[in-house]
């Protein structure tokens, strides 16, 4: 078959690469100069095969609670935007104890068949994405957070990782970087063999391979419109007014799916979540530290990406509205308190980008209802560690057979 996939994040270049190998002509088309430069380009790193989804029982009070707050872990923008109502009451909907049960146990499964997924590319195609498995030291903020630790050891262990109860004492011990701030968290769990990787520079091996391999990859072709021929998905309509033939479309434009599919009347619950990240070089500073390091109250992550140090993290609900220089300014501030001899400050790259967000924090994987036309978007803040796991499912759903893992939970029908 041909097929277009459009969108060369990690979603979709992971898409790419495995329909490939089940031979079908692939092409990969994108706006951008290259591949993984939107979303997938300056996340967190972390390959959170144990995380649940973002919508638990604490979120709407967080939400309230922190309504108008510009460094808030989560805001949302007060604006009159119907998708933002549609979206947030389904998302209401899931902010329950057994919904976010429900809900986290296949996005681990899938993220646990994901994680193992990427380390085979990794190694079997020598992509370098500065990959660590020294493991993550999440702080802890309080008592509350303290009681849900035997529940969240019992997860963690039951996957595989190593993981151990770390009391507030011991916290500097294992990481000399957080001494003069461990006496702010009220513990902490160590989970070794939790693993990091640089999403942009896995998609960036990932495409040359891919290419190598056969597929076409076609950057700066703006897509106007998915087209139809007897109610099925044959094309695409580039800005410009070319056009591109194919027998199946795979959408994988992360935020952006949402509106490409709205115009065939395929309606999909994705929302754009924005998050910041800033990062600096090590150069040679004696105070970054060797685990990849989670303050869990604040939404943040401080990954140690080799010679890079990166904080990455929060949610702002404000739809394709611009990103606030007061949270991007908030974000490299936290970077500052937790490591002020981390690296070279003046050296710093901000960035801030927008997740594709479900309601349920599944990812939408599958067929849509229009004939020819596929979709592989929706993986919110976990895309690089559901990424290959994805791109397995959806090529084993295309070809016809049974995907390792039950694929309905993430049927991008399950909202009608
Ligand atoms: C701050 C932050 C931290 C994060 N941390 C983590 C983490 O630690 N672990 C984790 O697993 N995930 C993390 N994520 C989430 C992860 O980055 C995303 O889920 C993932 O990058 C989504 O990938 P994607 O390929 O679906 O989307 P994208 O990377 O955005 O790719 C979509 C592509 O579609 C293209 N496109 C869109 N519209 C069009 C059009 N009309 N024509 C042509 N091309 C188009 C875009 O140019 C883009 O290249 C984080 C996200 C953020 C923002």
């Amino acid at each position: 078959m041909r097929i277009i996939v459009l969108g060369a994040g990690v979603v979709g270049t992971a898409a790419a690469w495995y329909l490939r190998g089940d031979g079908h002509a692939v092409s990969v088309v994108d706006a951008a100069d290259g591949p993984a430069r939107e979303t997938s380009f300056a996340n967190a790193g972390h390959l959170a095969a144990t995380s649940g989804p973002w919508a638990d029982q604490t979120v709407p009070m967080k939400l309230m609670k922190w309504l108008g707050r510009e460094d808030a872990p989560l805001l949302l923008r007060p604006r009159f935007d119907p998708e933002l109502v549609r979206w947030g009451l389904k998302f209401l909907r899931n902010c329950t104890a057994a919904r976010y049960a429900t809900n986290a146990a296949p996005i681990s499964a899938l993220g646990l068949m994901s994680v193992s997924a990427t380390a085979g590319l990794r190694e079997n195609l020598d992509i370098d994405d500065d990959f660590s498995d020294r493991g993550t030291l999440t702080l802890l903020g309080d008592r509350k957070d303290l009681a849900e630790m035997p529940k969240r050891l019992a997860t963690m262990r039951a996957a595989g990782y190593d993981a151990s109860e770390v009391v507030q004492g011991e916290i500097a011990a294992i990481e000399p970087t957080l001494e003069h701030v461990s006496g702010q968290y009220a513990g902490a769990i160590l989970a070794r063999g939790d693993a990091i990787g640089d999403a942009h520079k896995f998609t960036v091996g990932l495409a040359a391979r891919a290419a190598d391999a056969g597929v076409v990859f076609r950057y700066g072709a703006r897509v106007e419109a998915i087209e139809l021929h007897n109610g099925a998905a044959r094309g695409l309509k580039l800005a410009g007014g070319e056009r591109l033939d194919a027998d199946a479309i795979v959408l994988a434009a992360g935020p952006w799916s949402a509106k490409l599919a709205a115009p065939l009347g395929v309606k999909l619950p994705i929302y754009p979540g924005r998050g910041y990240s800033a990062t600096i070089p090590v150069a040679g500073r004696n105070g970054a530290p060797t685990y990849c390091v989670v303050d869990e109250h604040r939404k943040l992550y401080f990954t140690r990406f080799r010679d890079r140090l990166r904080v990455a993290g929060t949610l702002e609900l404000n739809g394709f509205g611009p990103p606030s220089d007061k949270r991007a300014a908030a974000t490299l501030g936290h970077l500052r308190r937790m490591y002020p001899d981390g690296g070279d400050f003046s050296q710093v790259e901000n960035w801030s980008a927008l997740r594709p967000m479900t309601p349920d924090g599944k990812p939408l994987i599958g067929a849509t209802g229009v004939p020819g036309l596929w979709v592989d978007s929706g993986h919110g803040p976990l895309g690089w560690t559901l990424a290959a796991g994805s791109a397995e499912m959806l090529a084993a759903l295309i070809a016809g057979r049974a995907p390792a893992m039950e694929a309905g939970h993430f049927d991008p029908r399950r909202f009608a």
